[in-house]
């Protein structure tokens, strides 16, 4: 498909295009040292050997992102006539518990803020699952009592039927963003590892905050992935294995923010940044003492990484709409 589908994005935070090149991704490149995308992958996003897509630095701005990326494969999925069940049951326990945990300190922290006030007035909770995929958050929080649930995704495989099929019922799905917005504002969003991919993350991130309630609250998260450190192990790589670090760096992900850039992005959209750690408690009992020990250790550092704004694996904020 050479060039095709390809398009040159400005700087997504300040829109000049004044950039240095720091990382080209190729069809050799891909194919030959990440060890978990096959040729197939490589041909469906729209990739021929001579096929290049650059993570390039704004030379104003700083923000870390592709300049040249390709369109096509997201919107290639969306136009699949697929509905085959990609229930992925191999999720492990400690994923689900994360996102109760992450649902329950949203609901938390909306009974307990000014959004208190806009939910005394209705009938109860809006829900926004945005970058819903195959419905992850949007079922957990059905199961947890949200009688009013809406999943957005333009591009998943996952339809309408397999919603229906195999999701909690009562989610209201669609891929068309002004079909789901109509019923906003929202008073919680959940919005996992969708940043990093999004074509036009700033204009993506003011839309959320347009159509959330006052006092509404925002989980939102992004890998964190520091180009200016791991720079050299990406250039010199000769595998890329799946449980490597760098194996964040590939051709879908487009947005490669440092937590801090990122976190003033949300400041400057209106958002009031609260603190808070994304590991679940752990049940004290003999059968978890270990368990325990570790997440306490794990849970303080992270609470500390997250106060003290030091960056780890994939950083999460849990922001407010003042
Ligand atoms: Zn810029």
């Amino acid at each position: 498909m050479s060039d095709n589908g390809k398009v040159i994005r400005k700087c997504i935070i300040c829109g000049k295009d004044h950039y240095e090149t720091m990382f080209t991704f190729t069809y050799d490149y891909l194919t030959k040292i990440y060890k978990n995308v096959s040729p197939e992958y490589v041909e469906a996003i729209g990739w021929s050997p001579d096929t290049r897509s650059s993570i390039v630095r704004c030379l104003k701005c700083k923000s870390i992102y592709v300049r040249d990326v390709f369109v096509g494969y997201e919107r290639t999925k969306a136009d699949m006539p697929i509905e085959k069940p990609s229930y992925n049951p191999n999720v492990s326990w400690s994923n689900w518990a994360e996102r109760v945990w992450i649902l329950n300190c949203l609901l938390f922290l909306a009974q307990n803020i000014s959004c208190k006030k806009t939910l005394n007035n209705k009938k109860g909770i809006n829900f926004l699952d945005f970058g819903s995929g195959s419905g992850d958050y949007s079922n957990l929080a059905r199961a947890m009592g949200i009688k009013d649930v809406y999943a957005l995704d333009p591009y998943t495989v996952a339809q309408k039927t397999y919603y229906e099929k195999n999701n909690f019922p009562g989610i209201v799905f669609s891929r068309d963003k002004d079909e789901i917005f109509k019923h906003a504002p929202f008073d919680l969003v959940v919005s996992s590892s969708v940043v990093e991919h999004l074509f036009d993350p700033v204009n993506e991130l003011v839309s959320i905050y347009d159509n959330m309630s006052k006092g509404g609250v925002f989980y939102v998260n992004n890998p964190f992935m520091d180009i200016d450190r791991e720079i050299n192990q990406l250039l010199n790589a000769k595998t890329i294995y799946k449980k490597d670090n760098i194996s964040h760096y590939h051709p879908g992900h487009i947005n490669y923010l440092k937590p801090k850039q990122f976190k003033c992005l949300l400041k400057k959209i209106g958002f009031e940044v609260l603190s808070f750690n994304v590991k679940p408690p752990v049940p004290l009992t003999k059968y978890a003492i270990k368990s325990i020990l570790r997440r306490n250790v794990v849970q303080f550092a992270k609470t500390a990484f997250n106060l003290l704004g030091v960056p780890y694996s994939r950083h999460a904020f849990i922001v407010r709409k003042k």
